[in-house]
């Protein structure tokens, strides 16, 4: 997961940086707006925590750019206005959410399993598929609840398409979401492929993932 922190308090953006990072997610930090928008405009996120008070932007301006050219992205609010009205105007442009400063990560964290379960229509936090069982929050992959010893990216890999279950993701967007870059040339695309099959070898030595596809020249899917 590839997380956008908009914050101009230093101290505070590099905590939540830290506390995300080991939570197994990826995190870019701005302190201005158009460092923001900037990246926002280059690059896709899954999540966008912006803090509303920025030293050169309305928040609320940025949020709106923002929901145009991130529209996958989730958004949460961050800020230290205690007005409702910002908090309704946020929500009101497409914030999935918002947390008043100051707030605990644990709970920033459980907000953003929150909004990934509801965008995925999970009611849970874990999801089966063919005896395996992913858990979203502890980052654990099980058969038969004996965990699987996977790498972090390989985890990710599979993380990123049991969530999107069913559709066909292309190795340039697996790229970009475990790396932040699309990198087009032939050799970081034979990495994902490496992963991937040391993913299929570590689960087959459980139980054969049928359910894992390749598809010819693009992509993968589960089914
Ligand atoms: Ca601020």
């Amino acid at each position: 997961m590839h997380v956008l922190i908009v914050e101009d308090e230093k101290s505070l953006a590099q905590e939540i940086e830290n506390f995300l990072s080991h939570s197994g997610y990826r995190c870019d930090l701005c302190q201005t707006g158009k460092e923001a928008s900037e990246k926002l405009f280059v690059n896709q996120y899954d999540f966008v925590l912006l803090d509303l008070g920025l030293p050169d932007y309305d928040g609320l301006d940025l949020l709106k750019e923002a929901k145009e050219v991130n529209a996958e992205a989730a958004f949460i609010i961050l800020t230290a206005r205690s007005s409702t009205n910002d908090k309704i105007a946020g929500l009101n442009l497409g914030a999935d959410d918002y947390l008043a400063k100051p707030f605990s990560l644990p709970e920033l964290h459980s907000r953003m399993q929150a909004i990934l379960r509801r965008k995925h229509g999970l009611t849970r936090n874990t999801i089966s598929i063919g005896g395996f069982e992913l858990d979203i929050l502890n980052r654990t992959f099980k058969f038969d609840n004996q965990g699987i010893n996977l790498t972090k990216k390989e985890f990710d890999i599979l993380h990123y398409l049991i969530l999107n279950k069913n559709k066909v993701i292309t190795r340039i967007q697996l790229t970009e979401h475990l790396w932040g870059d699309i990198l087009e040339d032939d050799y970081e695309s034979n990495y994902i492929d490496v992963h991937m099959k040391n993913i299929r070898k570590k689960l087959a030595a459980f139980s054969d993932p049928v359910w894992l596809e390749t598809v010819r020249g693009i992509g993968y899917r589960i089914n």
